[in-house]
């Protein structure tokens, strides 16, 4: 049965972060399961297909991870590649699948014209082949960045606003028979993410795509979380924001799991109240291995 794992849950810069001292960072080079990966998701297919979405530079490891969750005893060699943006921590990775470590050639990989247009100007394409998505007609939920079908599983592109200065960003659908899951890491805000999928609510969105659940942008908790860094630099929406606008979970919607956390996010700490809070309200901050049929 086809199957989705998470893979990581940290923002770009994973946790710790080089060179930083503060308490979430340090907890995690301590150990104890605090340390999290920048995010990233495997997709297994109806056939064993394996498909990364977003190569990161804790790839080793998250193969190592998804094989284990899949009781493979070996780590994961991907079949497929599918990429959401061009910033640094979701494409970090690619080089690994080149003729220094992995050696693949002609290696599927899904990405829209402007990643590519970026990721050639980087030379970072050797190893993979093209995979064109397959251009739909929009369905009025939003524009649609194309498809791409595999055995039981379809990966849908949603374009969202996310600061534009590398490449253009997509959130991604992944449905399979038995669950439909946002795959949305990176935005600018909720404000222009809705207006241009033709919503007035998160939850109005979910439901139009039928989602059972949805791995949410949570870079940043609230907006005094970067001293000394102007954080309109790094728009995203902050969580404090998006579970206003979620409200209390209640029957009917998805599982929303918070990901992409920065190494400043409160939520880092499991014992935070901010962490109590997400959970109060019945929704969950990702962990690493998490996986549901598809
Ligand atoms: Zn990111
Ligand atoms: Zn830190
Ligand atoms: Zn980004």
């Amino acid at each position: 049965m086809p199957s989705l794992t998470l893979l990581g849950t940290g923002q770009d810069g994973g946790v710790p972060q080089a060179g930083c001292a503060c308490a979430n960072c340090l907890a995690a080079f301590e150990g104890g399961g605090r340390r999290r990966f920048p995010v990233a998701v495997g997709v297994c297919d109806a056939d064993g297909g394996m498909h990364l979405i977003e190569a990161t530079r804790a790839l080793p490891e998250q193969l190592q991870v998804w094989g284990q969750t899949l009781g493979l005893g070996r780590p994961v060699r991907p079949d497929s590649v599918l990429l959401t943006h061009a910033h640094l921590g979701h494409v970090e990775g690619l080089g690994q699948f080149g003729r220094e470590a992995m050696g693949c050639v002609d290696l599927p990989l899904v990405a829209s014209d402007s990643v590519w247009e970026v990721l050639a100007q980087r030379g970072v394409l050797q190893p993979f082949w093209r995979v064109d998505l397959e251009r739909v007609v929009s369905r009025g939920s939003g524009g649609s960045g194309g498809e791409y079908s595999v055995a039981g599983v379809r990966f849908e592109f949603i374009p969202v606003p996310h600061r534009d200065d590398a490449s253009d960003t997509h959130a991604i659908l992944i449905s399979g028979a038995n669950s439909r899951v946002l795959f949305l890491p990176d935005h600018d805000d909720w404000e222009q993410t809705l207006a241009a999928v033709g919503h007035s609510t998160p939850l109005a969105w979910f439901a139009s795509l039928r989602l059972t659940h949805a791995l949410v942008d949570a870079t940043f908790w609230g907006a005094d979380e970067l001293p000394g860094r102007n954080m309109s630099e790094v728009p995203h929406p902050l969580v404090e924001e998006t579970l206003s606008r979620l409200g209390n979970r209640r029957a009917g919607d998805p599982e929303v799991h918070f990901v992409h956390l920065n190494h400043s996010n409160p939520l880092n700490d499991p014992k935070s109240p901010q962490r109590r809070a997400v959970e109060v309200a019945g929704w969950r901050v990702g962990q690493r291995g998490w996986s549901i049929a598809l």
